[in-house]
């Protein structure tokens, strides 16, 4: 049966494919393709993990005192039943032989497809059967993962292009472990939870992969392998489309396929304006691999590397200071002489260093970790640690040329700490013997009482960055993760919009840089507007930038300058702007 589910447009595109639903807890599990040749093998590796398990049940039981609990006994035959059960792991094998999946993939999809049924069962006893399934299937995972040295070693997700494409379903993803598919099997996302300039939606976006979050619902009722339409500029979702349907969406996939290659020859063309301004496009990155997309997509620097992706997915551990220098080192080689802003850790809020997703954390640990200890607040609270992060980042500057940035600044006291905690790692470094140049200090501009105080913060730093995502959350007082209130997260809201233009003025009046780099810099629908408030430095996805310098080649700086007041000052000026724009659109030149 075909059906719709409808949910936030976050990442452009349309993506066709099967649903791969994954629960929340096992997201970490390893997904990859196997071989055709090393099917029988995994096939046999996975018996052997269920082998291993039914051994240590039986072994348990056996072992089980005289006067343990009747129950527990009774569970352990339970466990050993499922697990004997042949549609347990023929089910699971069905996925390996089927469609090449890993063993562990293999068995968690399987779940997925068995945790349904229990859901549905109408008697109480059997329904709450699931939860000791889904020990079995922990139990064998954790076989899986102490045999790891069985694996196949050619694990390479491209290996199988002609493969259906996959397409990954779920509640709600963590960031943590977001940041491991960038190099996936998956060719689109869908999750229940989640905002626009949610992080799950920023690394979608990063990986120029068509998503939908925020659908409430679509983990329950779309159903394991089902045939999917992800429309990303829609933010609908078609399960099980009709042919006609289909067609349609191919024919789509095509134009915009067409659309990109297109926009990709802008690539080498400095961006600058009719009226001549040039105009910095610089990319946003999580890890330092991503610098490559950033070069090749034309960035003239990293205008943000979000360097808390580093911190993710250690059990707890922090990054060494080689390490953090190794891996800012490489951005910074990788970018070969254009700037590289490194930002301070931002964990906390939607960002836990672990594994957990936003509304875990919520519900778990802080009461409102977006206020909490998140950003500099942490790095503050954790001297040592901000200490050793601004060492490696001051040690890469020998390589070329970095910038630090400082995430969520809201007080006078930060900034004083700041300076003085750069102070002693210099004086450190100088000490060791370590080589370092001079690295400009820039704040971002991301809480309102930041906005309404700069001339104070410019006083003592060198540039700023506009952080929309968080300026917009905490202006309008609008979770930014949340979906209940996503219809009210507003860009073009007028009391962000005076925050934005009067920062980026009064930075200019200052004569410091000033630069966007929320997800508002990379949606072409506002290049206009912010090159009319005198924004010269962009900062966004580098997938992002081609579409934008797009706007900037047939944009006239000074006419949009002379329009602003107009789109501010009225009541509604994302309807103002829009016709505004409209006309000189109209009238531009056009580029390719
Ligand atoms: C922002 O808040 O706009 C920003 C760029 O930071 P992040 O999205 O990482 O919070
Ligand atoms: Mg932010």
């Amino acid at each position: 049966m075909s059906f719709q589910v409808f949910g936030i447009p976050v990442s452009r595109g349309v993506a066709i494919g099967r649903a791969v639903l994954v629960a929340s807890s096992r997201i970490d599990v390893a997904h990859y393709f196997v071989a055709p040749h090393e099917i029988p093998g995994e096939v046999d590796r996975l018996l052997r993990a269920r082998d291993a398990v039914a051994l240590e049940l039986t072994t348990l039981k056996d072992e089980l005192p005289e006067d343990a609990p009747h129950e527990l006994a009774a569970l352990l035959d339970v466990h050993l039943m499922l697990l004997h059960d042949e549609a347990f792991t023929g089910g699971a094998s069905h996925w390996i032989v089927e469609r090449h999946y890993n063993a562990e993939w293999a068995l968690s999809a399987h779940l997925e497809v068995l945790a349904r049924q229990f859901d549905e069962m109408e008697d109480d006893y059997l329904r709450e059967r699931k939860a000791d399934l889904e020990q079995v299937v922990e139990r064998v995972l954790r076989a899986l993962a102490e045999a790891q040295g069985d694996a196949p070693a050619s694990v390479t997700p491209r290996d199988f292009a002609g493969e259906d494409p996959l397409l990954l379903v779920a509640a709600d993803i963590a960031p943590a472990d977001m940041i491991q598919f960038k190099r996936s099997v998956f060719r689109g996302f869908i999750t229940d939870i989640g905002g626009k300039t949610s992080h799950t939606a920023i690394v979608a976006r990063s990986m120029d992969i068509p998503a939908v979050v925020g659908t409430r619902e679509a983990s329950r009722l779309i159903m394991q392998d089902d045939w999917v339409i992800i429309d990303g500029d829609a933010g609908t979702v078609i399960v099980n489309p009709s042919p006609i349907v289909l067609e349609e969406y191919r024919f789509r996939q095509r134009q915009s396929e067409l659309e990109r290659a297109r926009l990709s020859r802008l690539r080498h063309t400095p961006a600058v304006t009719l009226d001549g301004e040039h105009i910095e496009l610089h990319a946003n990155i999580e890890m330092p691999a991503d610098a490559e997309a950033a070069v090749e997509a034309g960035a003239t620097g990293v205008g943000l590397f979000r360097s808390e992706f580093l911190f993710m997915n250690r059990g707890g551990e922090l990054p060494s200071e080689e390490e953090q220098f190794e891996a800012y080192k490489a951005a910074v080689i990788a970018m070969k002489g254009m700037p590289v802003t490194i930002r301070t850790v931002d964990v906390g809020a939607d960002k836990p260093l672990d594994r957990l997703t936003a509304s875990e954390l919520r519900h778990e640990h802080v009461l409102n970790p977006a206020m909490g200890l998140r950003a500099i607040r942490w790095s503050l609270a954790e001297p040592s640690m901000f200490r050793q992060q601004l060492r490696a980042i001051y040690r890469a500057s020998a390589f070329g040329k970095v910038r630090l940035l400082i995430p969520m600044v809201a007080h006078l006291s930060e900034v004083r700490q700041i300076l003085e905690t750069v102070r002693r790692v210099q004086q450190q470094l100088t000490d060791a013997g370590h080589a370092y140049t001079r690295v400009e200090l820039g704040v971002m501009v991301e809480i309102p009482a930041a906005a309404v105080m700069l001339p104070l913060l410019l006083k003592h730093v060198d540039f700023v960055s506009i952080g929309t995502n968080d300026l917009i959350q905490y202006t309008l007082a609008i979770d930014r993760a949340d979906e209940a209130v996503a219809h009210l997260y507003d860009p073009w809201h007028p009391a962000v919009l005076q925050l934005i233009s009067q920062s980026i003025a009064q930075s200019r009046a200052a004569g410091k840089s000033v630069s966007v780099c929320g997800e508002m810099a990379g949606d072409p629908a506002f290049t206009e507007l912010l090159l009319g408030m005198g924004l010269r430095s962009f900062s966004m996805h580098p997938s992002q930038i081609p579409a934008v310098k797009q706007r900037v080649l047939r944009a006239d700086a000074q006419r949009l300058a002379a329009a602003l007041p107009v789109i501010l000052g009225g009541d509604d000026p994302q309807s103002v702007a829009e016709k505004e724009l409209a006309g000189m659109r109209a009238r531009a030149p056009s580029v390719h």
